[in-house]
């Protein structure tokens, strides 16, 4: 039985004060929720904080990237040992935004998995096709390509250390969410296609979805027998929103 894993990606948000409220609510609210995982992904000035505020709970806290290279002269980029080093267990690896504002491709994001993979880290694959290329019919082949990606250089094992997030373009920030059986059916691609390489492998993979998940929209979402949790942008930075989200993940 694969546990849900929600987890917040703050993205460029926050401030030493407000997080600090955030933090202490959600705290304090995750408190009585069992059996589903809970994590949030911060910018990197605030790793500090998140491994001193969260240390001793059951909340995980990760970066929202790293850099593909180990050190060097690589001036404004973060490597996973320095991520390591403020105790991250996650890193989201290939988010859209990065991929479409950052020019990161599918080659540099499969540099940037290993990257994570080899230092211990527990990368979070987002995947997911833009409007366009849905109303074209090419969803599956774009998920298909970008988890390819990864399994054709490291082979398909090297999800069995790893979380995908299946994260349509035009569900984030937008307020559009993907109904649940538009979100299971390309989950249930995703396993499908795991699964023609690895049964083992496709069955403990956490395939979680993200695009304007809610407190409102989550139990529906998570109802959905591939849909192992959420990667939450807008609604992680509202501790009672994401607290909601959470409890729709708990067993
Ligand atoms: C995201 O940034 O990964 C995301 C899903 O954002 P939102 O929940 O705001 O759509």
């Amino acid at each position: 039985m694969r546990e849900k894993l929600v987890a917040g990606n703050w993205k460029m948000n926050g401030g030493l004060a407000q997080n600090k409220a955030l933090l202490e609510t959600v705290i304090a609210g995750i408190a009585d929720v069992r059996g589903m995982g809970c994590a949030v992904c911060v910018p990197y000035p605030y790793l500090f904080q998140a491994q001193s505020s969260l240390q001793d709970t059951a909340i995980a806290w990760g970066a929202q990237n790293l850099s593909q290279h180990d050190k060097g002269a690589f001036t404004g980029e973060v490597s996973s040992a320095m991520l390591l080093d403020f105790g991250c267990k996650y890193v989201l690896v290939g988010h859209s935004e990065r991929r479409a504002i950052y020019g990161e491709d599918d080659a540099t994001v499969a540099l940037k998995f290993e990257a994570a993979q080899k230092a211990g880290l527990t990368p979070i694959l987002c995947v997911g096709e833009t409007l366009q290329e849905r109303e074209s019919g090419v969803t599956e082949a774009v998920v298909a390509r970008q988890l390819d990606a990864v399994t054709g250089k490291f082979g398909v094992d090297a999800l069995s250390k790893a979380v995908v997030a299946y994260e349509p373009v035009w569900a984030i920030g937008t307020g559009k969410t993907a109904s649940p059986e538009q979100a299971q059916a390309v989950h249930a691609f995703i396993r499908g296609k795991i699964a023609s390489q690895s049964k083992n492998v496709a069955d403990g993979l956490v395939i979680q979805y993200g695009g304007s998940v809610k407190g409102s929209n989550a139990a529906e979402l998570f109802g959905m027998p591939d849909i192992d949790g959420g990667l939450i942008g807008g609604a992680s930075l509202d501790a009672r929103e994401f607290l909601a989200i959470c409890h729709a993940a708990k067993r």
